[in-house]
């Protein structure tokens, strides 16, 4: 499973990623060019890819979800996941609670 719940389970809050524009090639060589924040996004819990965060929650890949204590075993967790990884991620979690 691509999915590590111990990574996240010590985790107060998800962490959020700011990325930096590139320095356009033409201002490489001037020393006072400040990188500019382009855009803030998640790291996806499931595969790691990037949710970028805009204002309008419809538009974005993905988001915030909350875990329900049910399918962790132990207690609500928050994770960021794409729609689609969140799929997989809760056809997974369900699967081992079948087995068990
Ligand atoms: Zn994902």
């Amino acid at each position: 499973m691509a999915f590590k719940l111990y990574e996240v389970f010590g985790r107060v809050d998800v962490p959020i990623y700011v990325k930096m524009k590139e320095k356009p090639k033409e201002a490489r060589h001037l020393i006072r060019y400040k990188a500019e924040k382009d855009y803030k996004y998640y790291k996806c819990d499931y595969c790691g890819e990037e949710i970028k965060i805009m204002d309008n929650r419809q538009e974005m890949t993905g988001g915030i979800d909350v875990l329900p204590s049910t399918l962790t075993k132990t207690k609500e967790i928050k994770v960021a996941l794409h729609n689609k990884c969140l799929k997989l991620l809760l056809k997974e979690l369900e699967k081992e609670k079948k087995e068990q």
